[in-house]
């Protein structure tokens, strides 16, 4: 008798899954079809032929994309907006621009989602999820193989946590990854519009120093006891730059840049964010009328919150009021647009008894922020910013860096920092997410950091454990034990929590005795070492593993040059007492510059060096360096 029950019970309760099941493929053969709207968006469309490239591919077999004016049926994969019950019954308001919603009702499988690209989303977040395909890089996509597809139950809405995500790497501007990972580009790169009219330092712009400089030196810049009305050189050398910036006091300077923005704002109609922003000095107007309306706006005295520029300069952090009494009456005549502005150097500090208007949007950027430790505790002068103006708004666009520009070689062992960063952010009402990456193609775990960081924009609360094993998985295959040994490694000796701050501007020669010591040095090849040996008979694996061990060349190379001599110099003597250079470091320039070679690499820094040039320089220090 119980175990008749027992039967019984385990009988129901199979009736009961499998009635919620939805047997979409059965031995390649299906009954569904996709259905879309009888007037699809570009998205909605978009959505089905992903659905229908991706099934097949998964499958075998393709499915028909019909329109939801042709008869309903019974097994139906609907995306997008199409006149059914279910579709119809769902709250898709809920899900804004970019929110996803995928959902079985029925037999019917849902993908739907925002206004802008959500439906897209929904797509791919099915795929990955739940039929287990990935895009690890621009050219690494995985695509299981499935001849039987049974869902389970599924309600899985999903909204960003930030709704502007750019993550400013190579891969993430292929367009497929870029749908895939759910990201921006305010450049407009790869094929969709930018949101962004004007992205940033945009005060020489709206109002030109040639144009008005002579006629009118009263728009422009008061201090040292005059006006600054010239341009000077740009600090790479390429074309010039004002000295100084706007009268912000001035109306007629608000009335010529409010024309020109119009004017630009006519010629990109879609563009949603205008940025009326700062040069990029510290220069700002002290003349009487600016520098009352910057004391009464302060929020501390002039003295109390001294900053210093990247390249050092010292000046009181004191220009937001004028700045953003300013930019809220340019966001008060453009009602639909969002005006973005810059707390930037002198206009960091959150200001008082004003807020930026609901259409203003505040972008900070944390380039001196140190990046071996999360920002809330390694620059508390940033976070204590940010924190005051997340009371004062909720749109703030954050410009983050997650680099060594002069160094794109150079171990960066910032990985750790990336998750309680960008949770940090969200939790202090940060809207969207500039993520700087290296733009160049090549450089230190590029696909790896565009993949953490796309993920981590999108969910910020993600397993990063689980995400970082699964690419090294399936990025280096039976390398990736090794790869993860020497992550490890790295990080554990990146001097977190010791009061050494890693720049975005450093050079591997200040960590030579620290996280690429000599010691470190030795293991981190041995590792690589074997790495390279697990995966030596799969080609596509063993170019990835050598991409990875680069970086320890690169730190070898660096620092031989500036030892010269010495265990780790770039000279030996020879049996006759002559300097020649050091073997194991003209191997590693070799070894360097030829995979660099192989694999495209663009630049060696941010703005130059390519590996050609890399590669002559450091020969012509070899050549010198002997006699
Ligand atoms: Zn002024």
């Amino acid at each position: 008798m119980k175990k008749l029950l027992l039967f019984l019970l385990v009988q129901s309760l199979f009736l009961v899954v499998s009635a919620q099941q939805l047997e979409l493929f059965n031995n390649s053969q299906s009954a569904y079809t996709i259905v879309l709207p009888s007037k699809p968006t570009t998205v909605e469309l978009k959505a089905a032929m992903v659905m229908q490239d991706y099934l097949q591919r998964i499958t075998g077999k393709e499915l028909t994309i019909r329109q939801d004016d042709q008869g309903e049926q019974e097994k139906e994969i609907l995306v997008g907006r199409v006149q059914r019950k279910a579709m119809l019954e769902l709250p898709l308001a809920k899900l804004q621009e970019d929110g996803l919603w995928v959902k079985t009702a029925g037999k019917k499988l849902l993908i739907a989602g925002g206004t802008k690209k959500g439906v897209l989303y929904a797509a791919y977040t099915f795929l990955e999820k739940y039929l287990g395909c990935r895009k690890y890089s621009s050219d690494l996509t995985i695509v299981p193989k499935k001849a039987t597809i049974v869902l389970n139950e599924i309600n899985d809405r999903q909204l960003p946590a930030f709704t502007y995500r750019e993550v400013f790497y190579n891969d993430a501007y292929d367009q497929e990854y870029s749908d895939w990972h759910k990201l921006h580009s305010f450049e407009g790169r790869g094929v969709d519009k930018s949101q962004w009219g004007y992205w940033v330092h945009t005060f020489a712009s709206l109002l030109d120093i040639k144009e008005y400089g002579s006629t009118h030196p009263e728009y422009f810049s008061f201090y040292d006891g005059q006006r600054h009305a010239e341009a000077i050189p740009n600090w790479d050398g390429t074309g010039s730059q004002p000295e100084g910036q706007l009268c912000l006091s001035n109306p007629d300077v608000l009335d010529i840049v409010c024309r020109n923005l119009k004017k630009a704002m006519d010629k990109k109609p879609d563009a949603l964010y205008w940025s009326v922003s700062q040069n990029d000095n510290v220069n700002h107007c002290k003349c009487k009328p600016c520098a009352a309306l910057d004391s009464t706006y302060a929020a501390f005295k002039p003295e109390d919150k001294m900053y210093s520029t990247h390249g050092g300069e010292k000046y009181p952090a004191l220009g937001m009021g004028s700045i953003l009494h300013f930019v809220n009456q340019v966001a008060d005549r453009f009602p639909d647009k969002i005006i973005s502005t810059l707390a930037y150097q002198y206009s960091r500090v959150p200001p008082k008894n004003i807020a930026p208007r609901k259409n203003v949007n505040i972008m900070l950027c944390s380039i001196e922020s140190s990046r071996n430790d999360p920002m809330e505790i390694g620059d508390t002068s940033f976070s204590s910013d940010l924190k005051g103006w997340g009371k004062l708004t909720g749109n703030i666009i954050i410009w983050d860096y997650t680099i060594s520009f002069n160094h794109l070689f150079a171990p960066f062992p910032n990985l750790r920092v990336l998750q309680p960063n960008i949770q940090f952010l969200q939790s202090n009402n940060v809207s969207a997410l500039f993520e700087q990456g290296n733009i160049q193609r090549g450089g230190e775990f590029a696909q790896l950091r565009t993949y953490l960081i796309a993920r981590l924009m999108w969910n910020p609360q993600l397993s990063i454990e689980k995400e970082m094993n699964d690419f090294l998985i399936a990025y280096y295959g039976p390398a990736a034990p090794y790869v993860k040994e020497y992550i490890s490694l790295l990080h554990d000796n990146n001097q977190s929590g010791r009061g050494v701050k890693m720049s975005s501007f450093g050079s591997p020669v200040e960590y030579a005795e620290s996280f690429l010591s000599k010691d470190l040095i030795n293991k981190y090849n041995a590792i690589f070492d074997r790495a390279e040996a697990a995966v030596k008979n799969d080609e596509a694996f063993f170019s990835r593993v050598r991409s990875a061990h680069l970086p320890v060349y690169y730190a070898m190379l660096e620092i031989a040059r500036k030892e010269k001599t010495g265990p780790r110099g770039a000279f030996i003597k020879d049996l006759n007492n002559n300097w020649i250079p050091n073997p194991i470091i003209e191997n590693a320039l070799n070894d360097l510059y030829y995979h660099c070679m192989r694999t495209n690499v663009s630049r060696m820094a941010e703005w130059d060096t390519t590996p050609t040039e890399y590669f002559e320089k450091y020969n012509d220090f070899l050549e010198a360096g002997q006699k």
